[in-house]
């Protein structure tokens, strides 16, 4: 068993214009499902969807974040999975309780996944592809077949301890311009990536993976980037939340209840709000002022 690792690491070819990521997760998964009690094929599916949200959110260069959020019509209603560019991670499964089935299809049945990609400023992207291919890595990619953008691999694996997974990207001509020999660097890189084994993307370290795999190729590997569970909720975010619901409505509420609480279901966090904590927005008013 290796120590903890929590860690993307890039690599590229400098032979050839492919690009590379390699992420594992391991408490920063553990994490994440120690605050639900997923059923196993569950927790397995939400380590693909981290790893794979860590692999695809590595080619952001803004602020802001990645989604992937699968909606099917099985046991497993919904599943999504976020990485923002600090790498912080977050990820949840909902309503999936008592979902015995441990294979992507029969897990999710017929739905889309979603790819979002979420500046903190500036316009948001989604890319919707279908679910029935099979598995999360077959999903993703069609969707980058589909939409015409760079020829994109994926090997995912998940145990419910260990998240993991490995992406090979084409890039823009560079290295090589012909196009019959870029095919061949794309499909020779493919076709050595095919060959690992789930075990050895899960236990593998970084660095022993990437020489079983690609020890003909000049393969450069870059220092790794820590990846941890963290949730981007808040107190203000909720505060804000409960305004946006009106002052007529807002006070309604507060006067029914004499507390309210919203619960963060990605980390469990509950937040408590009085009459008080609205006083700058709605007044000093006693409760019922404003019918
Ligand atoms: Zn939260």
């Amino acid at each position: 068993m290796s120590a903890e690792r929590n860690l993307t690491r890039k690599f590229i070819f400098e032979e050839a214009d492919i690009r590379g990521e390699i992420v594992h997760l391991d408490s920063s998964y553990r994490d994440i499902l120690a605050i639900h009690a997923y059923p196993a094929g569950v927790a397995r599916q939400l380590g693909e969807f981290l790893a794979a949200a860590v692999l695809l959110s590595t080619t952001i260069k803004f602020e802001g974040r990645l989604i992937l959020q699968a909606q099917g019509g099985g046991e497993l209603p919904l599943l999504m999975a976020e990485c923002s560019n600090k790498l912080e991670v977050r990820a949840i499964a909902r309503g999936a309780e008592s979902a015995t089935a441990t294979e992507f299809g029969a897990l999710f049945g017929a739905g889309h996944l979603a790819i979002t990609i979420e500046p903190h400023e500036g316009q948001r992207y989604q890319g919707i592809v279908s679910l029935d291919s099979g598995s999360l890595a077959g999903c993703i990619e069609r969707y980058f077949e589909n939409s015409e953008q760079l020829a994109t691999r994926l090997w995912l694996a998940s145990d419910g301890k260990v998240a993991a997974g490995l992406l090979l990207q084409q890039l823009p001509e560079q290295v090589t311009r012909d196009g019959e020999q870029r095919a061949a660097q794309w499909e020779h890189a493919c076709t050595l990536a095919e060959t690992v084994e789930r075990e050895e993307v899960l236990n593998l370290e970084q660095e022993t993976l990437l020489y079983r795999l690609f020890h003909e190729d000049k393969v450069s590997l870059f220092a790794g980037e820590s990846v941890r569970f963290a949730c981007s909720c808040s107190r203000e975010r909720c505060h804000n939340a409960l305004l946006s619901i009106g002052p007529t409505e807002l006070l309604k509420l507060l006067d029914e209840e004499p507390e309210v609480t919203m619960d963060c279901e990605f980390c469990n966090t509950q937040y408590r709000f009085q009459r008080s904590d609205f006083t700058a927005q709605l007044g000093d008013t006693s409760s019922g002022a404003l019918h």
